[in-house]
């Protein structure tokens, strides 16, 4: 990542003098330290426990930028050419790997938010098709396709470990001057921005700027700074098969349930509980329930009987909107979060966003601005991968 991309200020002095902390060393996280310490900051990154141990380390790491909308578009676009640029860094390697999204027959809104959201990509020149069953069934004959009404086929997609690519960037953001710091916990303060160690309390070291990535405990640490806002962690789950598989990544929106290839055989998952969950007391283990409902999915869709190796749990994070929010919230601290399931493929870009915003050099993304929201909003939280229907409705599972 440092050197073979001037576009994260590899080599720049942007950084130079400022001084900052980034809270979390997950995915987005450790981006940021990269990109920044790159540029010349003076960057300590504060983990609580190891890196990866939040939501980043328990990640499908299911990466496209098939997405309707613009900015994700864009920033979807970014992130996969890092994580391309990355592969072969470390332990990190970029597989790629088409991504199929799905609605059956008898499913008409789903079908045709399907075909609409593809109609949208395309308008943003992502390499999108749009296949009936009988197309695709002739694409990939791994799938069941008789039931498909209609399919989405992404091509620029693959699908990585994310747990190696936090690895792999840690170790270029130490590289590049960043110190990192595990077992670390931290609170944040607001004028002047600063962090207190847990370890080294009352003691509170004052920085230039503070970067929040802190995933599902982002919303706790900036209420005891005083800021409020509206995320809501929400439990996910997903197995790994061990029996082999080597079709394509896909998406069934009528089951809410995705597979794709991996290194012990296959790897699936949604099992979305639409639940607030407490951040530091949740389930970590897999329902039952999930268990037998990815079963029936994978038998139907890819005639893959699950031999399952392991299964769990963990948290992503919702908003109102469905949109992160990433940016300022006070003078000199930013907060990169509320991802809503697609966390971990847009972190390279995120992270880079952050980094910018804070280094001056760019605008933040529209829409994605925290200051949209006052924090104490009421809403429901909606499936990260869930297709919008024409009413408004989305698919669940
Ligand atoms: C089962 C599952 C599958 C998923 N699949 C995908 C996928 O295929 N593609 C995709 O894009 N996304 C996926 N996601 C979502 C993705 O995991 C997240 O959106 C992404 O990892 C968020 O990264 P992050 O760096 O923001 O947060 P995290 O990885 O959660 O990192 C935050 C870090 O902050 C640390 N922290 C918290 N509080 C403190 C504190 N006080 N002091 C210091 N450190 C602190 C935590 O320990 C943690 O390590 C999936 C999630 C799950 C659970």
């Amino acid at each position: 990542m440092a050197g073979s991309d001037p576009a994260a200020g590899a080599g720049s002095a942007a950084g130079d003098g400022v001084r900052v902390a980034v809270v979390g060393g997950g995915a987005v996280g450790v981006t940021a330290a990269h990109d920044l310490a790159a540029a010349g900051a003076d960057v300590t990154l504060f983990e609580k426990g190891d890196l990866a141990s939040g939501s980043s380390g328990r990640a499908a790491g299911v990466l496209y930028d098939a997405y309707a909308e613009d900015v994700d578009a864009e920033l979807g676009a970014r992130a996969l050419e890092r994580f391309r640029k990355l592969s072969g860094t470390g332990e990190f390697e970029f597989t790629e790997c088409p991504y199929v999204m799905l609605a059956r027959e008898g499913d008409d809104d789903l079908a045709e938010a399907v075909a609409g959201a593809a109609e949208r990509m395309r308008v943003h020149d992502r390499d999108v098709e749009t296949v009936d069953g009988d197309a695709l069934g002739d694409r990939f004959p791994s799938l069941r396709t008789d039931d498909v009404a209609v399919a989405a086929v992404a091509r620029n997609a693959g699908w990585v470990d994310p747990g190696s690519y936090v690895a792999a960037v840690a170790d270029l953001a130490a590289s590049a001057g960043a110190e990192i710091r595990t077992d670390s916990a931290v609170a944040v303060s607001t004028t002047p921005p600063g962090v207190t160690v847990a370890s080294e309390a009352p003691v509170t070291r004052r920085f230039d700027a503070v970067v929040v990535a802190a995933g599902a405990h982002t919303k706790r640490l900036l209420a005891d700074a005083g800021i409020a806002v509206p995320l809501k962690p929400y439990r996910v789950q997903a197995l790994v098969s061990a029996r082999g598989y080597d079709g394509p990544m896909w998406y069934d929106a009528s089951a809410g349930a995705y597979a794709r290839p991996h290194p012990a055989g296959l790897l699936a998952g949604d099992g979305t509980v639409p639940v607030e969950a407490d951040p530091d007391e949740w389930d970590l283990e897999a329902d039952d329930w999930f268990l037998a409902d990815a079963g029936e999915v994978l038998r139907d869709r890819a005639g893959h009987d699950p031999d399952v190796e392991r299964a769990w749990a963990g948290l992503c994070t919702a908003t109102p909107d469905g949109d992160p929010l990433l940016g300022a919230v006070a003078d000199g601290v930013f907060v990169a979060a509320g991802w809503q399931g697609h966390g971990f493929m847009r972190a390279p870009a995120t992270g880079e966003v952050v980094a910018r915003q804070v280094l001056g050099e760019r605008e933040g993304v529209p829409g994605f601005d925290p200051g949209r929201f006052d924090g104490d909003e009421a809403f429901e939280i909606s499936e990260g991968m869930a297709v919008e229907t024409d009413d408004g409705a989305e698919n669940r599972d």
